[in-house]
């Protein structure tokens, strides 16, 4: 036996709920995976050889999932752009910064295991271009350099990438813009989608294993042509169903796209062309129907859940209790944009607790526990991005992904009723700072706060050595789109209240009245 991870408290599963809390328990690891579980003494005594982890007072449970990060490891206010409506930051995210793929993805690594992740998935946002591969490759390497677990998928818009139905907006426009967005609205879709899928390939080929995902990532649902997105689930089905992750109905105007459009939601038409699926999920799900829903449930799709995120850029808040409870396998995602601006992923456990806590008249509507959001970043977050049945819980035969909690915060800050169930606790209390410890695949791979991959100081120095000012070329395109800012908002208030989608739609939740 090579390690004994020990824990006061050992929460193996989040589905097992309070049945699934040791107490006074440890997990036996064998190379990169958990071969028992089980009463602290009696596997010490079996096993006096192994290494022990853990000092007896922490709390030991599955590391979390990030289902849902774009791998920029800064995030986009560090880069000096505030968070606003995604229409908005789209423009805006032009003027920031870029950053090798050896840097962000050392800094993905510290910012995720610091908090607790163990898992993260990177999906990017318009890999594309000659240096994609080797881009790819590079950051790939790094992050399993670093010891985190990865879900990594390239992304892809190959229709309408400038703004939503992109021909006709390009009408509205003066001359000079219109010339200027004239090669970013006639993109050609079919060499985007050759390119894409060549990629896929060799990074599918070089890195996909049990213990990587390479998962298919249309950078969002309406950004990419049917045809793409069939050839899609075509690869995916083919490779024996890995992942495809793609954003969906994050904004209201993405919803009323869909209803224009195809005069369904999108989530209708995605299912109308075969896509929803076990291995489909979808990011932000916001502006989803109780028809939605339903799809989603029954198809067994997942959605991730990223509420900072959500907040932040004025998304509004995706009906996760009602997901929840209709069965919707809803995962955690940190997407760069934590409350704190440090992706605390305990954090955002905490976001996902407190915000679908609605009010009602009914006072015996069960409110979501420690239990169904801490699935949400362990068990849901792996089945979203591939690793279902080896990550997320600790038992025999999974992977050894697991944290050790200090609890002196939780417990002796100055005292904590006995009473309560540990989970409650860890969900009410804990920060992602109490993360003491966190071991990947049954690599250390930070202890006692201490990286044993990589070196922190070095890295944060080379980060502040590598920040450079813009090209002037790329301030000059970010001007320019800028000013295709007030044409764009113009465009999209046009069809906002088509159909009175919005204003006439009763919403999930009700958080105060008007009248
Ligand atoms: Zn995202």
């Amino acid at each position: 036996m090579d390690l004994l991870l020990r824990g006061r408290y050992v929460l193996t599963s989040a589905a097992q709920r309070e049945a699934g809390v040791l107490t006074d328990a440890a997990v036996a690891v064998r190379g990169d995976s958990i071969v028992e579980v089980g009463d602290w003494r009696a596997l010490r005594r079996r096993h006096p050889q192994a290494r022990v982890v853990g000092n007896g007072k922490q709390l030991l449970m599955p590391g979390l999932v990030d289902a849902h990060s774009h791998g920029r490891a800064l995030s986009p206010i560090q880069k000096g752009v505030l968070n606003d409506y995604l229409e908005n930051n789209l423009l805006d995210w032009a003027r920031m910064p870029g950053f090798d793929p050896e840097l962000t993805a050392a800094l993905g690594v510290v910012r995720h295991v610091r908090s607790g992740c163990t898992t993260i998935h990177h999906m990017g946002f318009d890999t594309e271009g000659a240096q994609a591969p080797d881009l790819c490759a590079r950051a790939i390497r790094t992050y399993l350099a670093g010891g985190i677990r990865l879900a990594f998928s390239p992304g892809v818009r190959n229709v309408d990438k400038l703004v939503l139905d992109s021909h006709a907006f390009l009408g509205t426009l003066p001359p000079d813009l219109q010339e200027f967005a004239e090669p970013l609205v006639n993109i050609d879709g079919e060499a985007i989608e050759k390119q894409y899928f060549e990629l896929f390939d060799e990074l599918h080929r070089t890195f996909a294993s049990a213990d990587v995902q390479i998962l298919i990532s249309p950078s969002w649902a309406q950004a990419c042509t049917e045809r793409f997105l069939l050839r899609a689930k075509e690869t995916a089905d083919r490779l024996g169903k890995i992942p495809i992750h793609m954003h969906c109905v994050q904004t209201p105007i993405q919803k009323a796209f869909s209803l224009r459009k195809y005069g369904k939601t999108a989530i209708a038409w995605l299912d109308g062309l075969g896509l929803l699926d076990e291995n489909v999920a979808l990011g932000h799900a916001i502006w989803v129907t109780e028809g939605d829903i339903d799809l989603l449930a029954t198809r067994r799709a997942s959605v991730t859940s990223h509420p900072s995120c959500n907040l932040g850029m004025r998304n509004g808040l995706a009906p996760v209790y009602a997901m929840v409870r209709r069965g919707v396998n809803v995962a955690m995602g940190l997407d760069d944009k934590t409350i704190n601006d440090d992706e605390d992923a305990v954090m955002e456990l905490r976001m996902l607790h407190k915000l679908h806590r609605v009010p009602s008249y009914d006072l015996r509507t069960p409110a979501l526990d420690a239990y169904d959001i801490i699935a949400m970043g362990t068990l849901n977050g792996a089945r979203a991005v591939g690793f279902a049945d080896r990550v997320g819980a600790l038992a025999p035969g999974m992977k050894a992904d697991a944290i050790l909690v200090d609890l002196d915060r939780v417990l002796n800050d100055p005292w904590l009723s006995p009473d309560l169930p540990i989970a409650e606790a860890f969900l009410h209390r804990a920060m992602g700072e109490d993360v003491n410890t966190a071991v990947i695949g049954g690599r250390i791979v930070m202890e006692d706060r201490r990286f044993r991959t990589l070196d922190v100081k070095s890295l944060y120095r080379e980060i502040r050595k590598a920040v450079r000012s813009i090209a002037p070329a790329q301030r000059q395109r970010a001007e320019k789109l800028q000013r295709l800012r007030p044409y764009y908002q113009a465009w999209y208030n046009t069809w906002l209240d088509d159909e009175g989608a919005l204003s006439r739609a009763a919403p999930y939740y009700v958080l105060n009245s008007r009248a």
